[in-house]
């Protein structure tokens, strides 16, 4: 996690820098700080606290500073105070470090920094970066080991010389005062994108720091590295190996990351929906001729039909995805599939067969822990798919092939719009893989059909939201709270509960209705929530007895229902109506009103939904 960002251009550079930060802030906020280029040294201004915090004790920007680098950070090493807080100024005092990552091995490094005489002043890995960087800048001899090879510079070199020296994760930007003019970026596991505008550049971990400026970008890969200098920029590996990068147009517009009149990203991107999933939908349902064009994948449909297990994997909100998408490929393709968290995939020496495919998911596309999946399910040799957001991101570039969400940029740190994209990808491609296998065309058809409504169905959901909201305000001081639902709607309960500890701090569980009575059923008390999805199909008359059973021992119950449900009043405190769909399809439509509660319940208890205590976007560390 955490926010990179650095400015090279011919404006002053301080309030671009606190802007791109303003931009990143949901990325990491726990401290923050710049460090600004002067006539031959290096001013560093940092703090605890927001980006807010940082402004208040920023002096008015200086216009001959026209460089520096900033970060807003999510401590992984050290707790988030001022010495903590990025830019980390080296021991010679020349060389200013912001990084996004994890040094697995800083406690090695750092001790034999210690033992050659280096002094540390935070408790963070980074500094060891620093550090480093600046014991073989200052160590730089003339003899044949330890000397740029002719024409390098002596920053870019110790640069590399010190990363070679890392394990772990790093997204880099570096300055030296006695190069006041060069910035050098380098990756590895963390996402670094170099914007191209006239005459300035700015290096950012997200495009939404640079399309301010620019839409055209560099997106650097693993183990490269970027300088940029008055002559332009040179990319090349960290082993020195110059490498060329094409031009890309970054493909989101400033106008879809700001707030649009909402108050919150969070809410924007609730009230998004309907339309990202007309996106993500669009140009792939190709209704006349009764198919799903995923364009992404379409050489490999075929094989994909020969496969024998699937293996979904997944973190967080995305995990939830996943289990539905093991509902759908097991009902409609009649694919073995199974869900499992990428951070247990990879240890659990997993086993990959022939024809195994393994489809990986996540907004960012930058999870750290999916992105280890996915190398560990390549290495096993298994065919692996990625379903992300953000296109060009390390998931993408690292499966065989995928499907992008479309969805827009999710800023909300609590994913909503990209649940639902992930869900309506995995929909398209199960229904795909079911026509292709045993299908008929008229049932396709009918899928196909129902699955283009969902966007006008989610619109009516939320008219609810005032009402939704009155839900949320008489059940706000409750402590404890279960989510339930069965078949398709379980993972949707799992992502209920998961939405209100998230945002609102609420203490729930997501649970299968019917394991109630295995255990958890001794939780009810007087007026605990107990939320119900009780939508039509066939476990609804299941869901009823459950529903009677918490509200015997006095759980208060609030019920997701099917709209012409004549019954379910009698059995709820409050009642919240959903479209009708088929089974398969409400896991997209019952989400919304778990998404409006735990967002109306966190504002009830006034806390900050878009940046919620602990939590940052995308996890790009493990
Ligand atoms: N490991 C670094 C720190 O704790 C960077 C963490 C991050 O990526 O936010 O300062």
């Amino acid at each position: 996690m955490c926010g990179i960002v650095a400015y090279l251009g011919k404006k002053a550079a301080q309030p671009i820098l606190v802007e791109g930060l303003k931009r990143l802030e949901y990325r990491g906020y726990d401290s923050a700080g710049v460090a600004l280029m002067g006539s031959g040294n290096i001013r560093i201004r940092k703090t605890s606290g927001r980006i807010d915090a940082l402004e208040g004790i920023l002096c008015e920007p200086d216009v001959t500073e026209t460089f520096g680098i900033g970060h807003t950070r999510w401590a992984t090493h050290g707790e988030p105070n001022t010495v903590n807080a990025h830019p980390h100024l080296d021991y010679t005092g020349k060389i200013a470090v912001v990084h996004n990552g994890i040094v697995e091995n800083y406690g090695t490094l750092k001790t034999w920094l210690q033992n050659e005489g280096v002094e540390f002043v935070s408790e963070t890995d980074t500094e060891v970066i620093t550090n480093l960087i600046g014991f073989f800048y200052l160590n730089c001899r003339d003899d044949e080991q330890q000397s740029p090879p002719n024409g390098q510079n002596k920053f870019e070199w110790a640069v590399q010389r010190a990363l070679r020296e890392l394990y772990g994760t790093f997204g880099l930007a570096i300055i030296c005062s006695d190069f006041p003019n060069m910035l050098i970026g380098a990756k590895k596991g963390s996402p670094l994108i170099l914007g191209l505008g006239e005459n300035e550049y700015i290096l950012a971990s997200d495009a939404a720091a640079i399309v301010e400026h620019t839409t055209q970008a560099i997106y650097l890969a693993d183990d490269e590295m970027v300088t940029v200098g008055p002559d332009g920029f040179h990319t090349k590996t960290i082993g020195n190996i110059t490498v060329s990068k094409d031009l890309q147009q970054i493909e989101f517009s400033l106008e879809q990351i700001e707030l649009g009149g909402f108050e919150h990203h969070m809410l924007k991107e609730i009230f998004e929906q309907p339309r990202s999933l007309k996106t993500c939908m669009g140009g792939r349902i190709d209704g006349r001729n009764h198919r799903i064009k995923l364009g992404g994948i379409a050489s490999y449909l075929r094989d994909l039909t020969r496969t024998r297990r699937l293996i979904l994997t997944a973190c967080g909100t995305a995990f939830h995805a996943g289990l539905v998408g093991e509902f759908l490929f097991e009902q409609l393709a009649r694919i073995p599939a199974e869900t499992e968290y990428a951070s247990e995939f990879r240890y659990r020496n997993p086993i990959i067969e022939d024809r195994t495919v393994v489809v990986a998911i996540s907004q960012s596309g930058e999870t750290l822990d999916t992105l280890a999946a996915v190398e560990e399910a390549k290495e096993r040799g298994a065919r692996v798919l990625g379903i992300v957001n953000v296109v060009g991101s390390s998931i993408a570039r690292a499966t065989d092939a995928g499907i992008y969400l479309h969805a827009g940029p999710e800023i909300g740190v609590a994913s909503t719009k990209a649940f639902t994209a992930q869900v309506a990808v995995l929909t398209m491609l199960a229904i795909e893989l079911g026509r292709r296998k045993h299908i008929s065309s008229e049932q396709a058809d009918r899928h196909i059909d129902e699955l283009s409504q969902i966007p006008d169905k989610i619109d009516t959901i939320l008219t609810q939201s005032d009402q939704i909201k009155e839900i949320a305000a008489a059940n706000v001081d409750k402590n404890n709270w279960l989510f339930l639902g069965r078949g398709f709607n379980y993972p949707v309960a799992l992502e209920g509960a998961l939405k209100l500890k998230e945002i609102s701090y609420i203490h729930a569980e997501g649970l299968p209705a019917a394991e109630m009575k295995h255990g958890p059923i001794a939780l009810i008390a007087d007026g605990m929530p107990a939320v119900f999805i009780a939508t039509s199909g066939p476990q609804y008359d299941k869901i009823m007895g459950n529903i009677a059973e918490v509200r015997a021992r006095g759980g208060r119950i609030i019920v997701v229902a099917t709209e012409g449900d004549e019954n379910i009043a009698q059995h709820a405190d409050h009642l919240i109506m959903i479209p009708d769909a088929p089974e398969f399809l409400q896991p997209m439509l019952a989400v919304v009103p778990l998404q409006l509660l735990a967002y109306h319940a966190a504002v009830l208890r006034g806390h900050d939904v878009d940046k919620p205590r602990n939590l940052a976007k995308s996890v790009t560390v493990e």
